[in-house]
């Protein structure tokens, strides 16, 4: 038999560890974000803008508003 944990591990350890481990989720999910050049609005760092579509003042993208409005 290889390693083996000698005690269950209290209910404040579980918690200590599961606490840890949701915010390291967290600090995976978390986002920089900057104002629109173009359009002024919030949008992700690094990322081409969502309601304009627009990255470093030229269009590289169609923006998300618009397309949905053809789609309906
Ligand atoms: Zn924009």
């Amino acid at each position: 038999m290889g390693a083996v944990p000698k005690k269950q591990p209290s209910d404040t350890r579980k918690n200590q560890r599961h606490r840890a481990w949701e915010n390291s989720q967290i600090q995976a999910m978390h986002v920089d974000l900057i104002t629109c050049s173009n359009c002024g609005e919030q949008t992700v760092k690094h990322r081409a803008c969502l309601s304009c579509g627009f990255y470093k003042g030229v269009a590289v993208t169609e923006p998300k508003a618009q397309v949905r409005k053809v789609s309906e």
